[in-house]
Order: C-alpha cells, then structure tokens, then sequence
C-alpha cells in the first residue's frame, strides 16, 4: 500500500499492524456476498491496515482492497 501522509503534521505515516487484544488482525465487512456464504447471508471481509503518525500519533486505518 502507498505510505500515506499526516493531515495535520505532513510527515510520512508509518505502517503497522492492527490487531485487537485478543491477537487478531482487525477486518470489516466489505458487503459483497458470492457463492454458498453469500446465500447464507454471511458478507465478505477484508483487511485493515493501520498507518500511524510518528509526530502526533494519528492512527489510519485501510481496508486491503481487492482489485
Ligand atoms: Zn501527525
């Protein structure tokens, strides 16, 4: 993914991983349904990818988005 940059320092974003307490990476619903998952009304998800501001600490997330 492309290092993004602070809104409010404009210094260059580091990457890193997000994760929840329990160790799993984070993920959102991204609505798409396909095959047999989809007919049983369960959405696909995604991953997110965390860029945090080494000046203010700003932390983004990204959704690792299929082409
Ligand atoms: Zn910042």
């Amino acid at each position: 993914m492309n290092t993004p940059r602070c809104p409010d320092c404009g210094v260059t974003m580091e990457s890193t991983a997000v994760r929840s307490s329990d160790g799993f990476g984070l993920t959102i619903n991204t609505g798409k349904r396909s095959g047999l998952l989809g007919k049983l009304g369960v959405g696909s998800t995604t991953k997110l990818e965390g860029a945090c501001c080494p000046g203010c600490g700003l932390v983004r997330l990204y959704a690792d988005l299929e082409e």
